[in-house]
This record gives C-alpha cells, structure tokens and sequence, in this order.
C-alpha cells in the first residue's frame, strides 16, 4: 500500500553556509517509511565537501525576483485582479535545490508552485511544503499507485487525455471521495503534451460524464515566447481563447487559466491570465535575449565558484591540457582549478569560456576535462594557490568586478541559460546564503 511519506520536521535554510536544508529533505524522503519508488542520489553536501568548488544560491535575490516578476503583473481589465504566481521548480529547481527554493518563496507569500513529476512534487512535501503544487508533466503511473500518491500529497494533477479523466473518475468512486480537481492541459501549437483541438471533444465528453472529476483550470504552453517575433505566441494565445470558448460553451466552467512562462509574462501581459508560471526568471536569468526593462532588474541566485590548486609558469611554446589544444605564445601563468564537465562545466568551454579571479577575467585554456580546468592568469597580477575563481555569476576582488551571467555561458557552450543550470551535477555541493 502507498502511505504518504510523513512530513519531515523542516530543516530550514540556515543563515550559515555551512549548512546543507536539502540533504536532510533528501534523506527523509527515504527514511519516510513508505514505499520507496524512487531512488534519489544524494548530493554531495556541504559538511562533506573538502574541495572548493560548490554552488552559492543566494535566497535573498531569489526574493528579489519573485518582487520583480510580481511588478511586470498588470490588472486583468475585468477583474482589477493582478495573476497569482506559481513558481516553477521541476528539475530540483532548476539545479538549485528544490526544498530550499520553495521553502524561501513559500515564506515570501507565493501563491503555488508547479513541477513537472510526481516525484518532484512528493519531495516538496516531504521537505514541509504546504502551498498548492501543480504536477505538470502529466504522468502518473499505469497503476492507481500513483494517483492515490498525488491524492496523500495534496497536488494537483494535469490531465489531457480522456483515459486519465475516467480513471481519477473511477478513483474517486472506488474510494468514496470528493471530486477531484484537475488542471486541462491544451495543445495550442508546442505539439507536445496536451489536449490537441482535434481530440478537445472526446475530452469534453470525459469531462461531462464523469462528474467526480472537478475542471479547475485550462492551460497551455508557449513554444515560442522567447523568439524576437511574437506572432506565434500571439496564435497560441488566440487558439487558446477559441478553445476555452468551445469549452465553455458546454457548460464546464474552469475559473483559472494559465499560458505564461516567464518570457510570456515579461514581454505579453495579456498572457498573464490569471495565473502564471515562471521558472527561470526567479532564478534572474532573462529568459530571452530581447531587451527587456524588468528583465536587468533581475539578480542572479546562482554563484559557481572554486580556488586555484595549481599555478605553473610555463615558457612559450608549452602545450595545455588532452590534445594539447592550446598553446601558450609567451610567458604563461597557467592556474588550475577543480572544476570539470563531470561539475557541469561543459566542454564546449574549452578555450572559450572564462572565470574571474580577483575581480578579473581570465581565459580558459586548453580542454576541459573531468575534474579539473586550466585558466590562463598571466593578467590577474598577484594571482596565487587559493584565489577564488567563479565561473558563473558575479565577483568583486582587488582588480574590479565582473560577472559571467547564464546567458553569456549558455552562448559559450552552445546551449541555453536552461541548461547551464540544471548541468550543475550532484557533485557539486549547494551553500544557501541569506546576506
Ligand atoms: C518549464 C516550464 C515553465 C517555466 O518556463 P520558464 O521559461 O523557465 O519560465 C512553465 N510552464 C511549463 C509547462 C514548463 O514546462
């Protein structure tokens, strides 16, 4: 039998760096006593830590963001209602720490937060969330474990298929329970997950006939809302208002509705509906590379930082790292800092990126391998074993401040802000700062 895995006495993110708030939500997701279906790895937490390298997550300007979102929402016309945000923490909050993230935006007055899996949404339980939670992706099992484990941990399924509909209907019977309230998902051009409108009747049918299970809300994706041109957003959100009139027009009534990611929500407040669901923007990365006014309001929460364990002074002519893929042209000092792709520090680095060392850049030269990055220091006067090196995020030392923001990474390494922060790896330990 499933039985709820009982709330962990809430470790809280302490105002010390030195403490870990997810090692302990990790461990009473297994120590819960239920039955245990998903393995999660333990990260390397920070008591355990005795290399330099780790992830600062900066809580108080993941609050910061949270306000700045809050400014881009505009009155509904009808209602004078400003939309509810509902945060989005799938993939353990986007590499910075699920329970922590959700504990500080819980404390800062969100209204809810969305994941994408089941799993995701039983660990924010289990590490003391109380607020709604919304399970986006939509899968739940082929058996009923996993409904009545949605059910036991108080979220909120997404459907989008019939035979979801008829089977919470059939749960809910066989149980004897209270209507169960649902969110419909509808495929408004992502082509993905979702209700596509050739398939909306068959799932309005379902709607009607089973009556245990209560529509609370019509939802859709954006594909595009990042992209310089609108227009297919724009599309979307025309198909999305034909849908919701079809649905309407037969009677079921879902007073919410949701489109907006955070690229919709900054640059179209008639996405904004009355609810909307940013992710990467609480995490002050702008999610598109269109300027936008609040988007510089945001501050970034990660900070990736280790120290130079090694420092040679190699003549012109010496070759760095696999493949000698660099070369040095004169006089080098070469730092070594313990930080490889196995970290998340992507290998399309190589000879491309940077780090900042006492305020300044230096180049990364060579290849990047597992554990360790070699960073060209020749500029950085004074550079010496221990002198941090930030790879992603701001620095302040002697010789000025920088910083090496998502974006500029997400370009280096040929991929987006997105996956530049779900990268950094387990071995990577997270310190929570309240400054
Ligand atoms: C990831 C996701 C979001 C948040 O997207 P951002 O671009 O990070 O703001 C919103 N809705 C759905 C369905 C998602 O999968």
């Amino acid at each position: 039998m499933i039985s709820a895995p009982k709330v962990a006495a809430s470790t809280r993110p302490s105002e010390s760096p030195a403490s870990s708030p997810d090692a302990g939500a990790h461990e009473s997701l297994i120590d819960s006593g239920s039955q245990v279906r998903v393995q999660k790895p333990r990260r390397a937490a920070p008591a355990d830590a005795v290399r330099p390298t780790r992830a600062e997550v900066n809580l108080a300007n993941l609050r910061h963001n949270l306000r700045v979102i809050e400014k881009a929402l505009l009155p509904n016309a009808q209602t004078q209602k400003t939309a509810e945000v509902w945060g989005v923490l799938k993939a353990d909050a986007y590499g910075h720490g699920a329970p922590a993230v959700a504990r500080t935006l819980e404390r800062a007055g969100i209204s809810g937060l969305c994941v994408a899996l089941l799993e995701e949404g039983v660990e924010l339980r289990a590490a003391g969330i109380r607020i709604p939670i919304l399970v986006m992706g939509g899968y739940y099992g082929r058996q009923l474990d996993g409904l009545l484990e949605m059910i036991a941990n108080d979220l909120i399924p997404v459907v989008y298929d019939p035979g979801q509909v008829e089977q919470m209907a059939r749960l809910a019977r066989l149980e004897n329970r209270p209507p169960m309230r649902v969110h419909w998902k509808v495929d408004t051009g992502m082509g993905r997950l979702g209700t596509s409108p050739r398939e909306l009747s068959s799932m309005l049918q379902a709607f009607l006939q089973f009556r245990e299970v209560k529509l609370e809300a019509l939802m859709t994706h954006f594909a595009c809302a990042d992209a310089a041109d609108l227009s297919a957003t724009f599309e979307q959100m025309r198909l999305f208002g034909e849908l919701e009139h079809r649905v309407q027009a037969l009677g079921l009534k879902p007073t919410i509705r949701h489109a907006a990611n955070s690229a919709a929500l900054l640059r179209a407040p008639h996405t904004q509906l009355e609810r909307v669901r940013p992710g990467v923007a609480l995490f002050g990365v702008s999610p598109t590379a269109v300027e936008l006014p609040l988007a510089s309001e945001l501050r970034p929460v990660m900070r990736v930082r280790s120290e130079i364990v090694a420092l040679r002074t190699l003549e012109a002519g010496a070759r760095i790292g696999y493949g000698h893929t660099f070369e040095t042209s004169r006089t080098s000092v070469i730092a070594t800092v313990p930080m490889g792709y196995a970290d998340g520090l992507s290998r399309k680095l190589s000879n491309r990126g940077h780090a900042l060392v006492r305020g300044r850049r230096a180049p990364i030269v060579g290849t990047v391998s597992m554990d360790l990055t070699m960073i060209d220091v020749s500029e950085i006067p004074g550079a010496k074993l221990g002198d941090e090196a930030v790879f992603l995020g701001p620095q302040e030392g002697v010789l000025g401040k920088d910083v090496i923001s998502v974006n500029e990474v997400a370009e280096h390494a040929e991929t987006i802000a997105w996956e530049v922060l779900t990268s950094i790896s387990r071995r990577v330990p997270r310190f929570y700062r309240e400054p």
